[in-house]
């Protein structure tokens, strides 16, 4: 007897064609049998001689219908009409995604199993010898995310089942309220609150806080830098924001939770010394108050305010967060997903977060696709400690070009509950806006200096 074979005498291909066809005496009499339970867990694509679903090509395209570069991984398969799409979007080096992924992630990916989704991802991690650069980390992400697609659509099931199921009923959004003046922000807040939101972020100014500056700024007048770069004075901006939150709360009430993101523009101890003055406005969290550079500054910020800190927008890699998620010196994950890979990763992250009670804030704004939008969804419904989802409401060209969009009710995000990641571009409508290279982050402060967001 081969090793494979039960011992009740019926041969593994016996038993799968007993098992295949449904029957009756089938289902009834052997699936009692412990053995032939084993034989049923054991049906890979391998073990009933069905061919294995190899990837065929490995597809970048590149949109941009609300202006923002957009790129969008196809892997297509060697079952014919099976794909999967995903989230590549490295908005500011869009050009260089689409060449990782067209001259070395093609060759690298075609023959490869779709199922080994954990596999694909380890070796295109390391297959660079150098990793952690966002450009393939944004490539692999593309790929990981559709083979999740893929997976998806495999098993009939929408991807979070696949990651457990739901651990809610949907997923609560924040919106984004911004203006020149405090009233104006607080008059966007009412607008959501009036929506449902139970969550507005506030932004005074370009990029919340860019271009505040009372004068001109001196590198204009001396013609230093260029003439379009951005420009922050950090005095003032520390003096705004907390008029904002005065403002804000005065007319919207004490319900609404209330966000802001400081995009790491002002000095760690200037940030520390601004958050303590917004504590008597309860935010929901305050975003990013320190640049990647600036780490070690957390545990001085942690032990000088109770104010929940969301952090690691900017980071690259898994194990940026693993020591202060440890420690745990903050309270929301921000990822960009395909920043740092795609759902594997991520999904990684956001399970350790579980241990130390730090919560999911992924990055969603217009610079991360459709398709990225849906793969923030699908991991917010499924994880136990998700705290909140940015939001973006898709303009028509864009949901011309991508079909199964996130919509939102009531403050509330819902994915598309078709197999898979539920999302789909549609690449004719996509060519009709072309990439473009114009994506510069050149902020300075009044005397030239660059500022580090
Ligand atoms: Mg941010």
């Amino acid at each position: 007897m081969k090793k494979s074979e039960p011992k009740s005498g019926v041969s593994r291909r016996d038993a799968m064609k007993i098992i295949t066809t449904g029957s009756a005496a089938g289902i009834l009499g052997l699936f009692g049998s412990p053995l032939l339970r084993a034989e049923t867990r054991v049906t890979s694509s391998y073990a009933t001689g069905v061919a294995p679903i190899k990837i065929t090509k490995v597809k970048a395209i590149a949109t941009a219908p609300e202006g923002a570069n957009l790129v969008i991984v196809k892997v297509e398969t060697s079952e014919p009409g099976l794909y999967g799409v995903g989230c590549a979007t490295f908005t500011q080096r869009a050009f260089t995604v689409v060449t990782a992924l067209e001259k070395y992630m093609n060759d690298f990916c075609v023959g490869k199993d779709v199922d080994n989704i954990e596999d694909m991802w380890q070796s295109a991690y390391v297959s660079s010898y150098w990793r952690n650069g966002p450009v393939m980390n944004n490539a692999i992400s593309g790929i990981d995310q559709a083979l999740w697609d893929i997976k998806g659509k495999r098993a009939n099931m929408p991807i979070y089942q696949l990651l457990g199921g739901k651990s809610r009923i949907a997923v609560d959004a924040y919106a984004h309220a911004s203006g020149a003046t405090p009233e104006a922000v607080a008059e966007g807040v009412q607008k959501y609150m009036d929506q449902g939101f139970r969550h507005v972020r506030i932004q005074q100014g370009g990029y919340g806080g860019v271009g505040t500056m009372e004068t001109q700024p001196d590198f204009k007048e001396a013609g230093f830098g260029m003439e379009r770069d951005s420009f922050s004075d950090q005095h003032t901006y520390m003096k705004r924001v907390p008029v904002m939150f005065d403002v804000v709360r005065k007319r919207c009430g004490e319900d609404i939770e209330l966000l802001h993101d400081v995009h790491e523009l002002i000095d760690p101890m200037d940030a520390i010394n601004m958050i303590k003055r917004l504590e008597q406005y309860h935010p929901y969290f305050i975003e990013d108050p320190l640049s990647p550079e600036n780490m070690k500054w957390l545990k001085t910020l942690r032990a000088n305010t109770t104010v929940p800190i969301a952090i690691g927008e900017l980071f690259n890699n898994i194990n940026e967060f693993r020591d202060s998620m440890v420690d745990q010196l903050f309270d929301y994950i921000r990822i960009h997903i395909s920043e740092i890979g795609g759902i594997t990763p991520a999904m990684k992250v956001a399970r350790l977060g579980e241990w130390f009670n730090v919560k999911t804030a992924w990055h969603g704004p217009g610079d991360t696709s459709p398709v990225g939008h849906a793969a923030n969804g699908h991991i917010d419904l499924a994880v136990w400690n998700f705290g909140i989802q940015e939001s973006h409401f898709w303009s028509d060209k864009a949901q011309e070009v991508f079909s199964g969009c996130p919509t939102y009710k009531n403050g509330y995000m819902y994915i598309n509950e078709a197999p898979g990641i539920g999302v789909d571009i549609n690449e004719k409508e996509a060519a009709k806006y072309p990439i473009g290279t114009k994506s510069n982050w050149t902020v300075r402060k009044s005397d030239g200096t660059i500022l580090k967001p």
